[in-house]
Parts: C-alpha cells; structure tokens; sequence
C-alpha cells in the first residue's frame, strides 16, 4: 500500500554510528539520535531496583530473541483506525483491567471481552460509526504507584507493581523485584493475544451471534433487556440484509479485530521487545500494539517519552490536572514531530471535578497550533476514593460526570470527543459502588478482586455504553 508510514525519529542506526568511537566533539543532532536503549541516559521514574543485575540481564537477553507479540502490520491498521477517530468518523473503546494477573481464567478473559463486544455493539449502534477496540489486555503488568511503600497493620512493605515486577501477597518476600517475572510476562501476554486473536477471529465476534453475547447477563436488569432490545434490532437488520441475497455471514461481521494495550512502564521489558521492521526501517516495541505512557512518567526530559517517541506504534500519553497547554504541545513535539494523525492520542483523566475548567486550555492549544491528538477520556483515575473501611473504589456517578463534562466541553471547543478509557472487567466484582445494581460501600468487600484500581463490572461497564450511546446519538 502507499499509505505514509508512521512517523519516526529513529531510522536505521547505520553501522558506522554503533561501531566507531564518537567524534571528540559533539555535534548537535536534530533530532537527537534514538535508539530503544536511549532512554537509558535519561532519567527513570517508577522503575524497579533489581537486587540481581545479572539475572536481570539474563532476562533482557532471553527476551530479545523472543518473537514479537505483535506486527507492524497491525500497528499501522491501527494507526490508520484511531486518524479516523481523529476527525470523528471512528470512535475508541479502551478497556480491560487496572492490573492484569497471571492467574487469569480464559473464562475471566472471555467475560471481559465479551463485555467489551456488547459495549462496542451499543456504542455502534448509538453513535454510527466504526468503534476501534482495544484492550487493556495481554500485556498490562506493571503499575506506577503513588507511594513506594505500603503500610498495613503497622507493618511497612515495598508497595506491588504488577505481575511484571512483584507478587501482590503481603509478604517482603513477594514484594522483591525478580526479572523472571518478565518471562512469565512475556508468556502470559502470548497465551492471552492468542484467546484474543482465536476469539476474535473464531466466531466470538460474530455479529450474528449479538444475542448470545447477553445470555449471560442479568436479564432482570433494565439495562440487560435494553442490550437484549439492541441486539434484537441488530439481527433483524442482519436477517433482512440476507433476505434482499447479501449474506451478513461476510468476514466483516463473523470476525472483530481487538488491539491489544497496556502502559509501557517497564523500560527494560519494552527495550528487549523492540523489532525493527525491515520494510520501512522503522521500529517498533512488540510487546502490544498501544502503548501508553502515564500521568507518573510523563516529564518531557525522562525515560519514558525518550523511549516512547522513537517507536512506530500508535502511542497515547495520560494527560491529568496538573497537565499545562504547553507542556502537551511539547509532548506533541517530542512524541509526534510529523504531526501524524492517529500516532497521538491524549487521555484525559482530570477527575469530574477538574474536567470543565482544566479540559478547554489543553483542546484552544492543540487547536490553535493545528495539532492531530485523539481526545479519549479516561474517567477511573481521577474520580478514586478510599471508603471508611480502606476499600479504593470509585462511583459510577462520578465517572459518568466526567464522560459528560468531556463530551460538553468538546462540543463547546467544536473538538472531537475520540473515545472512552475504562478500567472494566466481564465480571460482576463490586469494586466501583453504583449503577443500576447498587453496589454499596458495604458490598465492596462480596467481590474485591482487582489486583489494583476498581474496575467497573459487566453492568456498570455496559450502562456506560449506553449511557454515552444516547450523548452520541443527540
Ligand atoms: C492506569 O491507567 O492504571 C494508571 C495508573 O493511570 P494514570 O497513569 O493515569 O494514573
Ligand atoms: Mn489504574
């Protein structure tokens, strides 16, 4: 195809660069020279202290001759998809768990994609236009965390970062860094594509089967006989498109694509996964197809945006209260000097509290300098509270104010609303208090299972979907 390649600042180091001693003096490069270890010289926030260099190393070997997760292929597709979310004729649905486990049950796995189909069924259906799936699944290991401790009962521990660092048990044993963990990572985040892929491909997203995918689902619900009425519609519309002799059973609709996404926090584990596409030169990490970088890691000077701006995939940046107009246009800059469409995308998670007042300054900058960013709103992280009991949850109302106060303020600025950014799960776990169900504080602690952040469970995940089906339908 001819379509432009990703943009990059990082074309095939030629050999002379890697081989001959640097020239005495230095001479200015613009841009700077980037390889996948440049963000070694630069500073690393969030990243774990291993006791064993060695092993670490050992690791970073076994893992660099691995084969990559995922193909650049891929990666340019969705690209092209989330430019199309750039100027409003696609619309992103990114979800899946805060922290991913490896204990995981492919039951686990199918309910959460499961709830991700039918979110993007009524997003569809509602909004009219195609939604670009995406997962935060196959690869979401590793956590930045607040505080590098944690304390319960009087006892203080080095706080867990995820599967891809440390075990979550409350044990100093468990809490060390080991490297292996990244292995294990590396493996779990294959099996995982591959359910995905297979189910996916293999039927599961098969829009003629939209009635199966609530069978599951409390039919007792107004929400669930909502979806069930969605669905209804949906296949008659497919039936009578095969009675005027056009089969609906074209790949388009027995088959979905989801991508896969997660934070690239851990520098080591992204760097051993990096491939070089012998295409285009360019090079990709391999670990996922999107990859973000956090409201934690996000300084324009460290390691996380030097790593970051060299790699060809579509690439998000997390973009919280404290986010300044400038400092996004400088992110702009670093991670999309060739202002590609569909190569940026900005999550916005200012909390419903901020979203009006701290949201317009950020969208009159990106606008005025002509500035190609997908606007998706991440309405979990600003809207978490600790509950009298201890339990970290989040209120569905909340949450539903900042999707609101997002889709206000764009429509105010004449922006495009790009998407929705949602720590969810297939499972009715009460981790998040509200919805129809009426998750109380005193049912958090029937079934807390999150590793990290409350997720929003099946209803309040699909309640959403409706809820902001009828903001984009108006
Ligand atoms: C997250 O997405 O789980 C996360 C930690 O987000 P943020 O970097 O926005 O706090
Ligand atoms: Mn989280």
């Amino acid at each position: 195809s001819t379509r432009k390649l990703p943009s990059s600042a990082c074309r095939r180091v030629p050999s002379a660069v890697l081989q001959e001693p640097a020239p005495p003096v230095a001479v200015p490069i613009t841009p700077p020279l980037w390889t996948p270890s440049s963000w070694r010289t630069k500073r690393a926030l969030q990243q774990p202290v291993y006791p064993d260099l060695e092993a670490l190393q050992r690791v970073e070997r076994q893992l660099h001759n691995q084969p990559s997760l995922v193909a650049s292929g891929e990666m340019q597709a969705l690209e092209q998809q989330l430019a199309a979310a750039c100027t409003g004729d696609a619309f992103v649905l990114q979800g899946g768990d805060c922290a991913e486990s490896f204990d995981e049950s492919a039951h686990g796995l199918k309910s959460t994609l499961a709830a991700l189909f039918k979110m993007a069924v009524v997003l569809m259906w509602g909004g009219k236009k195609h939604v670009v799936k995406i997962g935060r699944l196959a690869g979401q290991y590793g956590k930045p965390r607040s505080n590098d401790f944690e304390t319960r009962d009087g006892v203080s521990l080095p706080s867990y970062r995820g599967e891809n660092i440390n075990a979550a048990a409350f044990t100093e044993e468990a809490r060390i860094p080991d490297p292996n963990r990244m292995m294990r990572a590396y493996h779990t985040s294959a099996a995982t594509s591959n359910l995905v892929r297979a189910f996916a491909g293999g039927g599961y997203g098969d829009l003629t089967r939209v009635k199966e995918w609530g069978m599951d689902w409390s039919l007792t619900t107004s929400r669930g006989r909502q979806y069930m009425a969605t669905a209804e519609r949906i296949s008659e519309a497919l039936s009578f498109i095969d009675t005027c002799g056009l089969s609906s059973k074209q790949p388009i609709m027995t088959s979905t694509e989801v991508y896969t996404s997660h934070e690239a926090i851990l520098l080591p584990y992204e760097q051993a996964l990096v491939r070089q596409d012998p295409f285009t030169d360019n090079f990709y990490a391999c670990s996922g197809h999107f990859l973000w970088i956090g409201e934690r890691t996000r300084g324009i000077d460290d390691a996380h945006v030097e790593f970051a701006r060299g790699i060809s995939n579509p690439i998000g940046v997390k973009a919280g209260p404290t986010m300044k107009p400038e400092e996004l246009l400088r992110l702009c800059d670093v991670l999309n000097p060739n202002n590609t469409p569909g190569r940026l995308t900005v999550i916005i998670r200012m909390g419903a509290d901020n979203i009006l007042q701290n949201l317009p300054p950020l969208i009159r900058a990106v606008q005025r300098e002509g500035r190609n960013v997908v606007w998706v709103t991440d309405s979990m992280h600003g809207n978490t509270f600790k509950t009298e009991s201890g339990y970290k949850t989040r209120s569905w109302n909340r949450i539903m104010a900042e999707v609101k106060g997002f889709f206000t303020v764009h429509a105010a600025e004449g922006s495009i609303p790009g998407g929705l950014h949602f720590e969810m799960t297939g499972k009715e776990v009460t981790e998040c208090v509200g919805g129809t169900l009426q998750v109380k504080s005193e049912h958090l602690p029937q079934r807390y299972e999150s590793l990290c952040d409350p997720r929003l469970n099946q209803s309040q995940s699909l309640e959403m979907a409706f809820e902001v089906a009828e903001i984009l339908r108006s």
